[in-house]
């Protein structure tokens, strides 16, 4: 069983993702880190990725499915996935339930619910090092970064404008989504309104549930 983890930026799915892979062994499908590991490699697929990339076009969604298709042929036996950030639109869920019924695949999703106020206070109040880009939550009060000593600064991404434009974007394209596989009983809702701890201890119990 495959997982798909939906949440706006600030619902803590990047740490959440990783906290699930871990414990439950699945390997993770982030589109923006598979475009940049293909980036470094020789087939006609990461040729076509790149030519796109660096004309500052959006990669297309046949190419999307494509490199997800190559993903899965990649996939050690047995491996489960966590899909983190996909499907993000209607028209990508479509071809994405394809794909994966072509590829022999189930999957459920799990909706990390948090509201707006709450994910914009931890985006505008965190920070990342300078040097080795690792991000650090409000709560953490030093200023220099524990891994490489770098100093922490605030993403310069992450003014409100730009987050609400996004969290207005996920209402808007990826809600009509969740709300689909809502009706076909693949999903599940949890509350990441909490603090990270409480949050992992709750999903990694929902992914029990889904698992068994
Ligand atoms: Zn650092």
């Amino acid at each position: 069983m495959d997982i798909v983890l939906f949440g706006i930026q600030g619902s803590g799915k990047g740490t959440l993702s990783k906290i699930i892979a871990e414990k439950y062994g699945f390997v993770i499908f982030e589109t923006g880190s598979e475009l940049r590991k293909l980036s470094s490699e020789d087939t006609e697929l990461a040729r076509k990725v790149k030519s796109i990339v660096e004309s500052g076009k959006l990669v297309p969604n046949e190419i999307v499915m494509d490199i997800i298709e190559n993903f899965m042929h990649h996939l050690p036996n047995g491996k489960a996935v966590l899909f983190d950030g996909i499907p993000r639109k209607m028209e990508q869920a479509e071809t994405f339930d394809a794909l994966m019924e072509r590829n022999g695949r189930k999957f459920t999703g799990i909706l990390i619910n948090v509201p707006e106020s709450t994910a914009l206070r931890r985006l505008t109040t965190r920070r990342l090092c300078e040097n080795c880009k690792t991000v650090y939550p409000a709560d953490y009060t030093k200023d220099n970064c524990e891994k490489c000593g770098g100093k922490l600064v605030t993403r310069s991404d992450d003014n409100p404008e730009s987050i609400k434009t996004r969290i207005a974007a996920f209402n808007e394209e990826t809600m009509p989504v969740i709300e689909k596989y809502k009706k076909e009983n693949l999903m599940v809702t949890m509350n990441g309104d909490q603090p990270i701890d409480t949050a992992a201890k709750e999903i990694l119990e929902v992914v029990a549930k889904i698992l068994s």
